[in-house]
C-alpha cells in the first residue's frame, strides 16, 4: 500500500460526494490501511459518507476459480454500463489471507470494464482474517455508494466461509457452477447452495451446452428439495454463457426480480438492518480481540496456554476462562 498522509477528511468525503474517482480510490486505501491514525480517518469519513450509502443493488456473486467469474461481470457490467448504471466491483479474496497470495488478484481481470469511467473496480483488500477483509469490502462498499455507485457486485471465490461474508452483505447472492459430466454435484456444500437466490450454469456454450442443461436440471432438483433463505424465492437455476453473451439479459432480469420481490416484501429492509447489526457485533468481537492482544504480557500468556492446550495438558475452555479473567478481569 502506498503511504499516505492523514487526509483532511472533509476534503475527501466532499470528493467523494462529488463522484470524483480519485477521491474514491483514496477513500479506499484510507480505510483499508491498518495505521491506528489512518483508522481514526477513516471512522470520520465513513461517519460523514453513511448517511450517503444505501442505495445501490448489491450482487454477491461466488464460484471456484475458472467457472468465469470474471468474464460473467465483465460481460454484464458492460452491458449495465451501457445501460447507465454506475457499477462498482469489489472483491472479497481469503486466500490473500490465508496463503499470502491472491486468487482473484493476480492477474489483469475484466479489462473492458476497468476502463470505463461507469465502472470502478478494486481489487481485495489484503488481512489478517477473512473477517477484517470482508469488513474492510463492507466499507469500501459504502464509499462507493456515497460516490453515487447505483450497483455493487462483490465477487468472492468459492473455497469456504468467503461465501457466507459476501452473502452476509449482499442482497442477493449469485453462485456460478461449470457444466457436469456426470451426475454427482459438484462438491458444494449444502450451506453455500442454502445462501443462492439465483444459480448460473456458466459456460453453456459448444460442446458443453447439453452438459450444462443437465447440470441445469440436476441443480433444479436439489435445490427444490433445500430451504431458501428468501421468504417466498425459491432459487432459480439457468444456464448461461458469459463468454459467448447467451442467457445474460435473463440473467439481469432475474436479478431485478429478486430485488423488485424483497423490496416489496419488506424483506430487503429487514435483511439490511440484520446485517448490518451482525457487522456491529463483528466489530465488537474483533475489537475485543485485539484489545486483549494488545495487553502487556497477553500475547506471551496466550501463547503458553495454546501450547499447553495442544498438548492436552490443559482444558481448553478453562484455559480460555482463565485468560479472559487474567487480563479483562
Ligand atoms: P474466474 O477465475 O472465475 O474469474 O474465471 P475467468 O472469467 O477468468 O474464466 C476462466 C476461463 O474460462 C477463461 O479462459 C475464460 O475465457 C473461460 N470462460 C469464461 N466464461 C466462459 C463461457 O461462458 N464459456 C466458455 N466456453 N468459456 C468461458
Amino acid at each position: 500500500m502506498p503511504t499516505i498522509a492523514v487526509p483532511d477528511v472533509q476534503r475527501l468525503a466532499d470528493g467523494v460526494l462529488n463522484q470524483d474517482r480519485r477521491a474514491v480510490a483514496r477513500a479506499v486505501t484510507l480505510i483499508e490501511s491498518t495505521r491506528a491514525d489512518h483508522r481514526v480517518a477513516a471512522d470520520d469519513l465513513l461517519n460523514v459518507l453513511s448517511p450517503h450509502a444505501g442505495n445501490a443493488d448489491r450482487v454477491g456473486i461466488s464460484g471456484a476459480p475458472g467457472v468465469g467469474k470474471s468474464t460473467f461481470i465483465e460481460t454484464l457490467g458492460m452491458q449495465l454500463v451501457s445501460a447507465g448504471r454506475k457499477l462498482a466491483v469489489l472483491t472479497v479474496d481469503p486466500s490473500s489471507t490465508l496463503s499470502g497470495g491472491s486468487i482473484l488478484g493476480d492477474k489483469t481481470r475484466m479489462t473492458e470494464l476497468s476502463r470505463e469511467p461507469g465502472a470502478f473496480i478494486r481489487p481485495s483488500p489484503a488481512g489478517t482474517s477473512l473477517g477484517g477483509v470482508a469488513r474492510r469490502t463492507r466499507e469500501a462498499m459504502i464509499v462507493c455508494e456515497a460516490a453515487g455507485f447505483d450497483l455493487v457486485f462483490v465477487e468472492t471465490v468459492g473455497v469456504g466461509q468467503s461465501e457466507v461474508a459476501v452473502a452476509n452483505m449482499t442482497d442477493v447472492f449469485l453462485l456460478l457452477l461449470l457444466p457436469l459430466g456426470g451426475d454427482e454435484l459438484q462438491g458444494i456444500k449444502r450451506g453455500i447452495m442454502e445462501l443462492a437466490d439465483v444459480v448460473l450454469v456458466n459456460k453453456a456454450d459448444g460442446p458443453q451446452h447439453d452438459a450444462a442443461q443437465r447440470t441445469v436440471a440436476e441443480y433444479r432438483n436439489a435445490l427444490h428439495l433445500m430451504r431458501s433463505r428468501t421468504p417466498g424465492w425459491e432459487a432459480v437455476v439457468e444456464p448461461c454463457s458469459a463468454l459467448m453473451d447467451e442467457g445474460m439479459t435473463q440473467v439481469w432480469s432475474l436479478i431485478e426480480k429478486h430485488q423488485a420481490h424483497v423490496r416489496a416484501q419488506g424483506v430487503l429492509n429487514e435483511r439490511r438492518r440484520d446485517q448490518a447489526k451482525r457487522w456491529f457485533w463483528d466489530e465488537i468481537s474483533d475489537g475485543v480481540l485485539m484489545h486483549l492482544k494488545s495487553m502487556p504480557g497477553a500475547h506471551e500468556r496466550i501463547t503458553e496456554y495454546e501450547a499447553l492446550v495442544g498438548q492436552g495438558e490443559k482444558a481448553a475452555p478453562v484455559a480460555a476462562r482463565q485468560v479472559l479473567r487474567q487480563f479483562l478481569g
